[in-house]
């Protein structure tokens, strides 16, 4: 599907691997005033101040996290820069340099690095992160890249999965379930592009769910509001796996319970239009889709009047006592207990 525009194929080999690292972070800036030694050194240094620091690491493998048969490399890099980005903002935190570290078959020419290192950079300068170190080897098949990000905060504006109360109202930003209807479309493409390699996808229908599959943003624009807002969330947590599964991680920390409003999920019209194509519930992709890197978090109900009305942010539902136990409650006011069926990358994925 996603055509191979390089002619150029420059095998590794030729670089060896301090020369591969060379190239490839030669554009990096450092822009972070904290970084006092990127690249180039046995380690680098950051210095951050009064700050506390948040560190996260994500590792992604293709063919488990994603399959090169549709997604550029470009945006593959961009997207493993915001899932960690994500990390960093879900604890409320500004994200400031990340290490890259990648294992690479053979099969891999220079450009195809190019490329993935074009999408990591790009995300570094519209974050304003700094790339200050990785590592870079040969792995015998298929693409690895694991990620870590370093963040800053002050010690008081940090929030945990662990600080929900009851009471408290529970707000999820953006829509979710864009993510992982884009990739329905993705993988139905996929497989006529099997049977007609000819075929050319028409997904100008679905610009924006394959947009959120491929290159979500994390949401540090919401952090950034939430401090204009004066919100301290009382707990924060983002979605990678599904709201579902991400609201028992936030009441099981918490020690609370939780009522879920099924008519309050945000979801985009292009996700509800898509669902009654492919004949699937909405409610169950909200609920169980993964990747969509919007945050879900907890406030006080003193905050309400400060967020009422905002279009980025959705009250969804309210913590209740832990005997409560954790409850969808659905557009027919049916209780129905929340159980965790998000995406998981160890393979048991939803039906
Ligand atoms: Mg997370």
């Amino acid at each position: 599907m996603i055509e191979d525009k390089n002619q150029q194929r420059t095998p590794l080999s030729e670089l060896g691997e301090f020369k591969l690292i060379e190239h490839l972070t030669q554009h990096f800036k450092i822009t972070q005033e904290t970084t006092i030694k990127g690249i180039g050194d046995d380690a680098a240094i950051i210095d951050i101040k009064d700050k506390q620091i948040v560190v996260s690491t994500d590792l992604l493998v293709e063919g488990v996290h994603f399959d090169l048969s549709y997604v550029p490399l470009k945006h593959l890099g961009y997207k493993a820069m915001m899932v960690n980005i994500s990390d960093i903002c879900a604890m409320n935190a500004k994200a400031t340099q990340v290490t890259v570290s990648i294992a690479v078959s053979n099969r891999f020419p220079l450009e195809a690095l190019e490329e993935l290192y074009a999408g990591i950079s790009t995300a570094s300068k519209l974050y304003n992160i700094d790339v200050i170190g990785g590592d870079t080897t040969s792995s015998t098949s298929g693409l690895i890249i694991s990620i870590t990000a370093i963040g800053e905060v002050n010690a008081n504006d940090v929030v945990l999965r662990s600080g929900a109360k009851p009471n408290d109202l529970i707000v999820v930003s953006g829509d979710i379930g864009g993510a992982y209807m884009g990739l329905q479309v993705l993988e139905r493409e996929k497989e006529v592009f099997k049977v007609n390699p000819n075929s050319q996808p028409d997904l100008s229908m679905y610009t924006y769910i394959v947009e959120r599959q491929l290159k979500p943003e994390a949401r540090k624009d919401i952090v950034d509001l939430l401090q204009q807002l004066n919100v301290k969330p009382t707990s924060m947590i983002d979605i990678s796996d599904g709201l579902s599964s991400e609201i028992i991680h936030l009441c099981k920390q918490s020690n609370v319970g939780c009522d879920l409003y099924e008519n309050k999920i945000p979801l985009d019209p292009q996700v509800i239009s898509t669902c009654e194509e492919f004949n699937i519930d909405s409610t169950t992709i909200a609920l169980n889709g993964g990747e969509d890197y919007e945050l879900l978090m907890t406030i006080s109900q003193d905050d309400f009047p400060k967020i009422k009305g905002n279009p980025n942010l959705t009250v969804v539902g309210y913590i209740t006592e832990k005997d409560r136990g954790m409850h969808l409650v659905t557009r027919g006011e049916t209780k129905i207990p929340i159980i965790a069926k998000g995406w998981n990358a160890l393979g048991e994925n939803i039906e």
